[in-house]
């Protein structure tokens, strides 16, 4: 089946087109004016993506060299996300299929974070995956396409939150997530030694408590702007080194529970240099093979979601037309989905 996917869950409106033959096309408008803001505004992220989606689906169709006429699914994301952004997307959505008189597939964006790693690649089940977010960390036991068990999450902020919201007090943009790293292989990972939350706890993670540690040993400095000028680049390595033992030490723990072999990465925080290499480290010592998302395919984009889509209807998980969508995850199953 030809899939047109199309993703409207946060600040980023993307389309992507999914054949038997592959990936055709992957298009992503980011919204820059939430820059200003140092964080996504719901209100003007509804607005930019009515704004914007038809055009950026029609790149897409246009870049795979395909029709509308020639699409035979559209998968959506359903949720988890911001409410008026997840709207546009199944609204518009649902007017492709109602004119088009073509099947509809409500994606959850955190599976599609993880079949990221199945756009390039054939991981093998069961598997663990460390999916870590803007909005998300956790560990997940898939055993089968769509079979997940949650061994565990974060109780607060979520690892690409930590991130943004330390970059905030750091003074650096937003999203602070890339800055700070590509700032950290520049710095001292041992400088300090900022706290690693909840190592008592085998699969929860918490990071809250990191941002404060951080503003807290900023005001401790006799001249705040000078230490910052002289050691931004290795307070950002500490900070990084802290996130990264803490969820790498957990991932450690969920493949040992489990017994996978398999462990893969996923979302905006995969990105991340430290965690892919001791990720690495982790699966040498633990003999797994370890799969990462290109770094396209790490942050919010559609082509996850076109996979995930083309792998629902596999299985026939088709969406009804009073599909709702859903902001949080609580509900991982799908609602509304008929086999
Ligand atoms: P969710 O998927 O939980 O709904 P989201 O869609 O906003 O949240 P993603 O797009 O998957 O999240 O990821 C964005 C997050 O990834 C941001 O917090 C960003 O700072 C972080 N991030 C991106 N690249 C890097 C990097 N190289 N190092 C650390 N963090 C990064
Ligand atoms: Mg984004
Ligand atoms: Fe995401």
């Amino acid at each position: 089946m030809n899939i047109l996917g199309i993703e409207s869950s946060c600040d980023e409106t993307a389309a992507a087109v999914y054949t038997p033959d592959g990936l055709q096309s992957n298009i992503i408008a980011s919204q820059a004016i939430h820059e200003q803001y140092g964080g996504v505004v719901p209100e003007l992220a509804s607005r930019a993506h009515h704004k914007t989606i038809w055009h950026t689906v029609q790149q897409a169709l246009n870049e795979g060299s395909i029709t509308l006429s020639d699409i035979d699914a559209v998968a959506v994301t359903q949720g988890p996300g911001l409410m008026g952004s997840l709207l546009v997307g199944i609204c518009f959505a649902k007017g492709l299929c109602l004119s088009r008189n073509i099947p509809l597939v409500g994606v959850n964006h955190m599976d599609a974070h993880i079949y990221a790693n199945f756009i390039d690649d054939q991981p093998e089940y069961p598997l663990v995956s460390l999916t870590v977010s803007g909005g998300h960390t956790q560990l997940v036991h898939v055993t089968a396409p769509f079979e997940h068990e949650l061994l565990g999450q974060t109780r607060d902020d979520a690892a690409g939150e930590a991130f943004d919201k330390i970059g905030k007090i750091l003074g650096l943009p937003y999203p602070a997530g890339p800055v700070i790293d590509e700032r950290s292989e520049h710095g001292d990972p041992s400088f300090h030694d900022f706290p690693q939350a909840m190592l008592d706890n085998d699969f929860e993670f918490s990071f809250s408590g990191l941002k404060t540690s951080v503003k807290y040993f900023l005001e401790d400095q006799d001249n705040r702007e000078e230490f910052l000028k002289n050691h931004l680049d290795d307070i950002c390595a500490s900070v990084s080194h802290a996130i990264t033992e803490v969820l790498v030490k957990k991932l450690r723990n969920a493949i040992e529970h489990t017994g996978v072999k398999t462990v893969a990465l996923a979302g905006g925080v995969s990105a991340n240099s430290m965690l892919r290499r001791k990720a690495e480290k982790l699966a040498e010592n633990t003999g797994c093979n370890l799969h990462i998302p290109k770094l396209a395919y790490c942050t919010d984009n559609a082509a996850m979601i076109a996979i995930t889509g083309s792998m629902m209807t596999q299985q026939k998980l088709y969406a009804d037309m009073d599909m709702k969508p859903f902001a949080n995850l609580k509900a991982l199953e799908r609602m509304n989905v008929q086999r």
